[in-house]
């Protein structure tokens, strides 16, 4: 695998919001970029919404061993993590509407992408086995499931007769520098959310138009509209949108 590690701690609560929460946006898409700490909201089916919240090593960490500890967080920490985050909005929700919740280290993924996606188009490898990155951008299984069918039209063609097998090289030269842009943009996203808002104190934070910049870019990416593949045997750029 090519590429780097950073360490980026987030939480991941799957919740209802109780009749208490008045922040405004909670059924958008939507990212706090704030001094309380930085969190995003996902619709999700129903009434349900995904908060990812940014912790800090303090949270998390057992301050013995410097080890990651499951233990000391849970879906009531998360929440006040969240209420921090949302102030001066109230986000709230009850024991019993609380779906599902995780913590994760962007350490444990990497933002990586492998040197080779087959070997002689005879093996091939597809999905988070070629490419890893932070839950964040929301795109490793669409990630994964465009690299699956983007390979197997492919080998029906061949096996069928159809297509010559150097259609097969189009596979890793449409799919990894997908992967490669999408990793790039990856950290460049989870490095934003985890810096502080430009201010007098923090010098070297980020503005707000750089922050809104990211995050629109960032729906090309979750839309699958900023994928443009380069000029190859199947891809006439003519009419691709710039
Ligand atoms: C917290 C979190 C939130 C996420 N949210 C999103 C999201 O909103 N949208 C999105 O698109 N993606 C999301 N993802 C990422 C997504 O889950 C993965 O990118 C996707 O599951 C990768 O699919 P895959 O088939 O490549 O790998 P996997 O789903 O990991 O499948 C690999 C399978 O191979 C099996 N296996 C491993 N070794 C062997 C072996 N030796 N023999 C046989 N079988 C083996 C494993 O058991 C597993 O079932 C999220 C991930 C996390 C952790």
């Amino acid at each position: 695998m090519d590429g780097d590690q950073t360490d980026f701690i987030w939480g991941v609560l799957d919740m209802i919001p109780s009749a208490e929460t008045n922040f405004p946006d909670v059924r958008n898409r939507t990212a706090v970029h704030s001094n309380n700490g930085s969190c995003m909201i996902i619709p999700r089916e129903g009434d349900k919404i995904r908060l990812y919240l940014q912790l800090t090593n303090s949270d998390i960490r057992d301050p013995a061993t410097g080890r990651v500890d499951m233990n000391r967080f849970g879906p009531d920490k998360l929440m006040e993590v969240a209420k921090a985050s949302f102030q001066p909005y109230t986000m709230a929700t009850t024991p019993d509407k609380i779906d599902w919740w995780t913590v994760y280290i962007s350490k444990c993924f990497g933002q990586r992408v492998a040197s080779k996606f087959s070997v002689h188009e005879r093996v091939f490898i597809a999905g988070d086995a070629c490419h890893t990155h932070s839950p964040k951008a929301g795109q490793g299984m669409n990630a994964s499931m465009n690299d699956t069918h983007n390979l197997i039209w492919k080998l029906a063609y061949v096996l069928r007769g159809w297509a010559d097998t150097s259609l097969l090289k189009t596979y890793e030269f449409e799919r990894r520098k997908y992967a490669q842009e999408l990793i790039a943009f990856d950290k460049e996203f989870s490095a934003l959310f985890s810096s502080k808002p430009k201010s007098d104190e923090h010098g070297d934070g980020v503005t707000h138009e750089e922050f809104l910049q990211a995050f629109q870019t960032f729906g090309e990416f979750s839309s699958g509209i900023g994928i443009h593949y380069a000029p190859s045997v199947i891809t006439a750029p003519a009419h691709q949108p710039a």
